[in-house]
C-alpha cells in the first residue's frame, strides 16, 4: 500500500492508540508523498489521542497507520505542538540517561540512554521542510518516535534486569492483545 492509501484507510473515527504486541508496531513505516487534507486530519487525531492517554509524543504506526509521521508536546501543551513528516536524524550530541515510557507499554517505565541534543530534518503540516535543533525531553521525545517509524519500541531498549522488573506488565500486556 502506499502512504495516501494506508492514510486513507484509516478510520479515524476508531482508530486508538495500540498497544504492544500489535504488529503494526513492529512495521517499518512507508514514506509519506505529500502532505494533503487527509494527511492533516491524521495529525489532528494524533494530537487527540496522544493529550486524551497523556503523553508527549506519538508516532502514526502507534494509531496503526504506518506512515512516517509523528507529533510531539514536550511541555503537555497545545499551543505547543510538533508535527514531523519523514523526519530525519541529521545529528546528535552528548548523552542522558532518564525514565521513559510509551503509549504503547502502559505502566512499563524504564530508564533509558539516549542523546542529548538532537537536529531533525523533516517536513511541517504547512508542506515546507524545516531543520530544528531540539535538546532534552524534545531531543528524547524525536528519538523514541522515529525509533517506532523504524519497528524499534520501548521493549528493544530496555536490558535484562529492567525486563525482569517489568516482566509481569510486559506480560500482561502480551496476553491481553493474544486474547482479544
Ligand atoms: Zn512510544
Amino acid at each position: 500500500m502506499t502512504s495516501k492509501e494506508k492514510i486513507q484507510s484509516a478510520d479515524l473515527k476508531t482508530i486508538t492508540v495500540l498497544h504492544y504486541p500489535a504488529s503494526q508496531l513492529r512495521a517499518i513505516a512507508t514514506p509519506i508523498e505529500q502532505v494533503d487534507a487527509d494527511l492533516i486530519a491524521l495529525a489532528q487525531k494524533m494530537f487527540e489521542l496522544m493529550f486524551e492517554f497523556k503523553g508527549v509524543g506519538l508516532a502514526a504506526s502507534q494509531v496503526g497507520v504506518t506512515v512516517r509521521m509523528f507529533c510531539a508536546s514536550p511541555t503537555f501543551c497545545p499551543e505547543d505542538v510538533h508535527v514531523y513528516i519523514n523526519p530525519k536524524i541529521v545529528s546528535v550530541e552528548g548523552s542522558a540517561t532518564e525514565e521513559e515510557g510509551c503509549l504503547s507499554f502502559p505502566g512499563i517505565f524504564t530508564k533509558v540512554k539516549r542523546a542529548q541534543r538532537v537536529t531533525i530534518t523533516a517536513t511541517g503540516l504547512d508542506g515546507n521542510e524545516f531543520t530544528q535543533t531540539v535538546e532534552g525531553l524534545h531531543s528524547r521525545i524525536c528519538l523514541h518516535e522515529n525509533d517506532h517509524l523504524d519497528g524499534l519500541v520501548l521493549l528493544d531498549k530496555m536490558g535484562a534486569v529492567a525486563k525482569l522488573a517489568n516482566r509481569k506488565a510486559i506480560k500482561a500486556l502480551e496476553e491481553n492483545t493474544l486474547s482479544l
